[in-house]
């Protein structure tokens, strides 16, 4: 577990002192590493060795591999939880523990849960039978029931500092130092994402012909530009063209930056010599202004608004820039 220390803390001291959460809710951004500390926490409550989590015992080496029976995770992120899955949880978890200390159950992404599935896990949540500690995980708990927040006690985590994503991307994945820069930058402190892209180069190529759309955009038509749109509209989901949107946001941020001499290091290193070349040809006004709509077509798109049309009006107002730039 890297990172995260104020919350491992605080769940050490519950634990040490006997007084465990039973309905823990673990909130932050995707892939700051929400589920991860629910597998550790998990770990703390059923390690047999002296110093918890030790890693080595039967226990806590279970739990890595996912076959401690008195350990359940639902993080299908994609799949939606429904109340048949509550139920048969709920049957579980009046059982007492088989080979542990507590049952922990970890329902990840608890927005994909349905009204119904969420309204049965409330009874659980009130009394939990003894033993029993049940840990949620989401990006944004104003989207979840307000009786649900108000029964769990909430962990919110932060994104980590740059410097522990670079040290931990080369300490424990073996990356280079130029690459663990670039990931923990583009990484914006979650943890999760660097490594996921470490380990998928698919995630790094999708960026790259993120940006490189963006430019080809700069110097394009009013119609080229209305042809894109409709086809990544068309071409993606949702969660694909709000992945287009931040990117894009990223690189109007650069620009900013590099727009004004900021000292501050850009996110998208490996693109800096590119976007110098066109910095002359853009104005304060310009680049702020792109910001402003980037962001406005993010939350629009959180709304779901009719994605081609938000992608159009965004697309539209780019500066034209001359072809040969
Ligand atoms: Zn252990």
């Amino acid at each position: 577990m890297i990172g995260h220390h104020l919350a491992i803390d605080l769940l050490q001291r519950q634990r040490e002192t006997e007084r465990v959460p039973q309905a823990l809710l673990i909130v932050g951004p995707p892939n700051v590493g929400k589920s991860t500390l629910a597998r550790f926490f998990a770990q703390i409550l059923n390690c047999q060795g002296q110093i918890k989590p030790c890693q080595v015992c039967l226990a806590c080496r279970k739990i890595i591999s996912g076959n401690h029976p008195d350990i359940r995770i639902f993080d299908d992120e994609d799949e939606t939880l429904k109340i048949e899955t509550v139920r048969e949880l709920q049957r579980e978890l009046s059982l007492s523990p088989v080979e542990g200390k507590y049952r922990v159950t970890v329902l990840s992404n608890f927005e994909r849960a349905t009204i119904s599935a969420a309204n049965a896990l409330l009874k659980t949540l009130e009394e939990p039978p003894p033993q029993v500690v049940i840990i949620l995980t989401a990006v944004d708990p104003s989207t979840l029931l307000p009786t649900i927040v108000s029964r769990c006690q909430v962990l919110p985590l932060h994104p980590l500092p740059t410097c522990e994503v670079v040290e931990a991307l080369q300490t424990y994945w073996q990356a280079t130092p130029e690459q663990a820069n670039l990931l923990a930058q583009l990484a914006a402190g979650r943890l999760g994402w660097a490594v996921r892209a470490i380990k998928d180069d698919s995630l790094l190529k999708r960026r790259g012909e993120l940006l490189h759309d963006l430019l080809e955009l700069l110097t394009a038509h009013r119609a080229d530009r209305m042809v894109y749109a409709q086809k990544l509209s068309q071409d993606t989901n949702l969660a694909k063209i709000k992945e287009a949107l931040i990117c894009w946001l990223t690189i109007w941020r650069d620009l900013l930056l590099l727009h004004s001499h900021c000292q501050t290091k850009i996110v998208n290193l490996d693109w800096q010599n590119k976007l110098e070349t066109i910095i002359p040809f853009l104005t304060t006004l310009q680049i702020k202004d792109m910001i402003m709509r980037l962001q406005t077509a993010l939350s629009n798109q959180e709304r779901n608004v009719n994605s081609r049309l938000n992608l159009e009006v965004t697309l539209l107002k780019l500066p034209k820039l001359h072809k040969g730039i």
